[in-house]
C-alpha cells in the first residue's frame, strides 16, 4: 500500500481549500490511470512520482523558484519532494514529525507534567510509572516533572478519541495534551501493562515519534499541528524499522481497531531507545557503534558512521547496533583500534599495534573509545573468532550467530555503553 502513501492527506486539502485536483481514491482507480496522460507535461520526475504516488491525475503545474504550485492550490517545495524522494528510496525507518521538542546542547531539559482530575486515581499511578521509566533512560535530554499547577507544559487529561491521542510538539515545546479514553480503557479486558503501552506510546506523539507503521496505516506527510491542518513530514530515524512489531510507536487504531491484543509494556524496545536516543541525546559523543556482516564472507565490520553503509549494500548487511561507544576520550575509557587482516577480515581491538607485531594486519585508525572494565551502564562484548569467516563481536553473551562450527572465544572483549535504561 505504499503507493497510496499521501491521498487521505490530499483528500482533505482538497476539501479543505476547494481546489480542483482529479484525484483517485483507491487501488483500482490507480490501476485505470493513463499514465502518458501527466508525465508527458512534467519533467521534474520527483514532481511525476509525487503526483502518482498521491494520486493526482492532472494539474495545471506553475513552476517557481522553490518549487511548484499544483492548481494554484498545494505549493509543492523542492525541500518536500527531496524529504519525499528519500522517503521512497529508503523507507525502513521510523519517523519524527519535522518539529520536535528544543533542548540547548549537553542540557538537560525539564517539561512539566500534570494529570487532570479527570483521571481516576489507578491510571494515575500508571501515567507516573512511565514517566518513571521515560526519566530512567540513560543520556535522555528530557526529563518529566509533575506539577500541581497549572502552568504545566503537558497535561493528561480525559479524552474520547480511540484509546488515546496525544498532540505533537509545536515552536520547539512538547505537544500540549495527552487525552486518554478514560472509559475505553478502563474496560476490564486490559490490563495495567497495556494500559500503560497505550500511555507510553503517547507520550511518544508529543516528542514527535510518529508511528512506525504510517506508511502501511496511509499516514501522510499532512495532520494537525497547532490547531492546523498542514506539513508534519517525516524524518527518517537511523536502523530503526519501518512497521517494527517491536516499538511501543507502532500505531494505536491498529491494535484498537482490528481487534488485535495491545501489546505489554514493560520496558523500551531496543530501537525505541535508539530512536529516543537519536533525538534526544545530551552527550552527543556517545555513538551506536552500527554492526554489519559481509554477505559473502560472513565476517562482521563495525562503524558509529551511519553514512557509510546504512541498512547495507552489496557488501555488508546490517545487523544491529552494539552499544554505545564515545567519539572522544573519557574518563576511564580507552581506545578501539581497526585493522583489516591480509585476507580482508576486520578486526577491532584495544590494543593499539596490533600491525606492527603482526604485519598481516593493516591499521585503520580508532574508531572510538570504550572501557576495559565493568562499570554501572557498561556491557560486555563478547569476541569470537572462526578461520572459515573472521571476527564476530556481540553484546549477547548467548549468541545464534556463534552457534555453528567452528567458532571459539567467547570471553570479553572490551565494555560499551548500554543501550538501555540507567
Ligand atoms: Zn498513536
Amino acid at each position: 500500500m505504499k503507493n497510496l502513501l499521501n491521498i487521505p492527506a490530499i483528500a482533505l486539502l482538497i476539501l479543505a481549500f476547494g481546489c480542483s485536483l482529479d484525484s483517485a481514491t483507491d487501488l483500482q482507480e490507480l490501476s485505470l490511470i493513463n499514465e502518458k496522460e501527466y508525465k508527458n507535461t512534467v519533467s521534474d520526475q520527483s514532481l511525476s512520482n509525487f503526483m502518482e504516488k498521491n494520486g493526482i491525475l492532472t494539474a495545471n503545474i506553475e513552476k517557481i523558484d522553490d518549487g511548484y504550485i499544483l492548481d494554484d492550490c498545494i505549493l509543492i517545495s523542492h525541500q518536500k519532494l527531496s524529504i519525499w524522494d528519500s522517503l521512497n528510496n529508503n523507507p525502513n525507518f521510523q519517523t519524527k514529525t519535522q518539529s520536535i521538542i528544543t533542548v540547548p546542547s549537553n542540557e538537560i531539559r525539564t517539561i512539566t507534567y500534570r494529570i487532570s482530575s479527570e483521571i481516576p486515581f489507578e491510571m494515575k499511578n500508571l501515567i507516573n510509572e512511565v514517566i518513571n521509566s521515560y526519566n530512567s533512560i540513560r543520556n535522555f535530554n528530557i526529563k518529566f516533572q509533575s506539577t500541581q499547577l497549572s502552568n504545566e507544559e503537558l497535561l493528561f487529561q480525559n479524552g474520547n478519541s480511540g484509546l488515546g491521542r496525544a498532540d505533537w510538539p509545536t515552536n520547539g515545546n512538547s505537544g500540549r495534551f495527552v487525552q486518554l479514553n478514560v472509559n475505553s480503557l478502563n474496560n476490564s479486558i486490559y490490563t495495567d501493562a497495556q494500559r500503560k503501552f497505550v500511555i507510553a506510546h503517547e507520550i511518544g506523539h508529543i516528542m514527535g515519534f510518529r508511528h512506525t507503521d504510517w506508511i502501511e496505516q496511509n499516514e501522510g506527510l499532512y495532520g494537525f499541528d497547532d490547531g492546523y491542518y498542514t506539513f508534519i513530514g517525516a524524518s527518517l530515524i537511523p536502523a530503526t524499522f519501518d512497521n517494527d512489531p517491536y516499538s511501543i510507536y507502532n500505531s494505536g487504531p491498529y491494535y484498537f481497531n482490528r481487534r488485535l491484543p495491545i501489546p505489554s509494556f514493560s520496558d523500551f524496545n531496543y530501537t525505541d531507545l535508539l530512536a529516543i536516543r537519536y533525538l534526544y541525546s545530551k552527550d552527543i559523543t556517545e555513538k551506536p557503534l552500527y554492526s554489519y556482516i559481509s554477505t559473502g564472507s560472513g565476517w562482521a565490520i563495525w562503524t558509529t558512521n551511519w553514512n557509510i553503509y546504512q541498512y547495507g549494500n552489496q557488501q555488508y548487511g546490517f545487523w544491529g547496533v552494539t552499544g554505545y561507544i564515545y567519539s572522544i576520550p573519557v574518563t576511564g575509557s580507552t581506545a578501539l583500534h581497526k585493522y583489516t587482516h591480509s585476507s580482508g577480515t576486520p578486526y577491532i581491538s584495544t590494543s593499539a599495534n596490533i600491525h606492527l607485531l603482526y604485519p598481516s594486519y593493516t591499521y585503520d585508525g580508532q574508531i572510538g573509545h570504550v572501557f576495559t572494565s565493568s562499570a554501572i551502564s557498561r556491557t560486555p562484548v563478547y569476541e569470537w573468532y572462526n578461520p572459515n569467516v573472521g571476527f564476530f563481536f556481540t553484546t549477547n553473551s548467548v549468541d545464534n550467530y556463534v552457534a555453528g562450527p567452528g567458532w571459539t572465544g567467547g570471553g570479553i572483549a572490551f565494555y560499551v555503553m548500554s543501550l538501555g535504561t540507567i
